[in-house]
C-alpha cells in the first residue's frame, strides 16, 4: 500500500509499505480521510522523545471497515476512529480520563496512523468501543474534525465553560475556531478571539464570534475591558503556542475565572514568574488539558452530526498522500486553517 513515512525528523516520504495484517480482534481501515493536526507539523519538524522511526503519522482518522476479526462484522462500515489505545483498567482508566492512561498508545504517534491507504486497529479500541460509526450525510473528511473537537470539548469540560459565561480564545487556528463554536453551543454569553495574523482573524468571522481582535493592531486589554465592563473574562483558553501566561493575563480573568491551557507551551514560555496571590484573593484557577476521552470523542461525532454545527469551512485545503508535504506546509503557513488528505493512491 501507499503511505506516508516518517523516515527521521524532517523527512517524510509518501511510497510503498506492507499491507498491515488484521490485529486480533481488530480492523483494517481503508483510509478515506485524515486531517493534518498542527502536532503532526511539529513532529515532522521537530521529531518527538517517544517517536520510534520509520513512522506513520495521522490521528484524526476516518475511513471503511476493510476487514474485521470481532464479533459482528462490521466490514462495509464507515467509522471514524478514536487514536488512543488504553487499557481500561488503570486508575485514571476507571475514572473516565482514558486520555491519562499509563499505558495509552496513540494511532499516528506510537502506533501507524492514517496517512496511509490502509490502517490497523487493535482489538482493544474495537472491545473498548473508541470505533465510532459515521451517520450518512456526514462527509468523511468532515468526521475527522471529531478528534480535535473533542480536545476541545475536554478543554471546556475541564474549564467548565457553561450558561453566561464569557470566553477569550487565544488563537484563531483550527482549534482556537473550534473553541469560540462550541463555547457558544454550551452557552457562553460573549465570545471573543484574539489572534495576531490578519488572514485568520478575517477567516473566524465564520465562527460568529462577538469580538475578534487583532492582537498584533489592538490593545487587547483596552478591547477587553469594554467588551467585559472591566469585569474580565470568565473563561479564557490558550489555544495558541506564543502567549505569555503572565500577570497581566491572569488580570484579564474575572473572579472565579477560569485559565485553560490547551496548547502545549514551547520551554521560554513553559515557567513563568506568576503572582499566586492574584489567584488565591480573586479565587481563579489554571487548568491544563491534553487530548480527549472516547465519550468526548463520541460527543464530538454526534454534536457534528448534528447538523447543528458546522465545521466543515474549517477545511482549506485537499491534497493526496503524495502531496502530503504540501498539507503539511498548509497548516504550517496559516494562512487558510485546516489541510485534509482525501486520496490515498500515488
Ligand atoms: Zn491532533
Ligand atoms: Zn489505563
Amino acid at each position: 500500500m501507499m503511505a506516508a513515512v516518517l523516515e527521521a525528523p524532517g523527512k517524510m516520504t509518501p511510497r510503498e509499505v506492507e499491507d498491515p495484517v488484521c490485529p486480533d480482534g481488530g480492523l483494517i481501515l481503508k483510509v478515506e480521510a485524515c486531517s493534518i493536526c498542527s502536532t503532526d507539523v511539529k513532529m515532522l519538524r521537530h521529531g518527538q522523545r517517544d517517536l520510534i522511526y520509520p513512522r506513520i503519522l495521522g490521528h484524526e482518522i476516518a475511513g471503511v471497515v476493510h476487514e474485521a476479526d470481532c464479533v459482528g462484522s462490521r466490514v462495509g462500515e464507515r467509522v471514524q476512529a478514536f487514536p488512543g489505545v488504553f487499557c481500561g483498567r488503570c486508575p485514571s482508566c476507571r475514572r473516565g480520563a482514558e486520555n491519562m492512561c499509563e499505558l495509552v498508545r496513540i494511532l499516528g504517534f506510537n502506533l501507524d496512523g492514517g496517512f496511509a491507504e490502509y490502517l490497523q486497529i487493535p482489538g482493544d479500541s474495537v472491545r473498548n468501543g473508541s470505533v465510532f460509526p459515521i451517520p450518512d450525510g456526514v462527509k468523511s473528511e468532515e468526521a475527522t474534525l471529531a478528534e480535535p473537537l473533542a480536545c476541545c470539548i475536554n478543554a471546556q469540560e475541564l474549564a467548565g465553560v457553561g450558561e453566561d459565561d464569557s470566553v477569550l480564545v487565544f488563537g484563531a487556528g483550527p482549534a482556537g475556531n473550534l473553541h469560540a463554536m462550541l463555547a457558544r453551543k454550551r452557552g457562553a454569553s460573549m465570545v471573543a478571539m484574539a489572534e495576531p495574523l490578519e488572514e485568520r482573524v478575517n477567516l473566524a468571522r465564520s465562527t460568529g464570534a462577538d469580538l475578534l481582535v487583532n492582537s498584533r493592531k489592538e490593545d487587547l486589554r483596552v478591547r477587553a475591558e469594554e467588551a467585559t465592563d472591566g469585569r474580565g473574562f470568565d473563561v479564557i483558553i490558550l489555544a495558541s503556542r506564543d502567549v505569555a501566561v503572565d500577570d497581566d493575563l491572569l488580570a484579564l480573568l474575572a473572579p472565579r475565572g477560569r485559565l485553560s491551557l490547551f496548547s502545549g507551551l514551547p520551554r521560554s514560555l513553559a515557567a513563568p514568574r506568576l503572582d499566586l496571590n492574584h489567584l488565591h484573593y480573586r479565587e481563579k484557577l489554571v487548568v491544563g488539558s491534553y487530548g480527549c476521552t472516547p465519550a468526548q470523542n463520541r460527543g464530538a461525532l454526534e454534536l457534528i452530526s448534528s447538523g447543528s454545527f458546522d465545521a466543515g469551512w474549517l477545511i482549506t485545503e485537499r491534497v493526496s498522500l503524495g502531496e502530503i508535504s504540501k498539507g503539511m506546509e498548509h497548516a504550517e503557513g496559516r494562512e487558510g486553517l485546516k489541510a485534509v488528505v482525501t486520496e490515498f493512491g500515488r
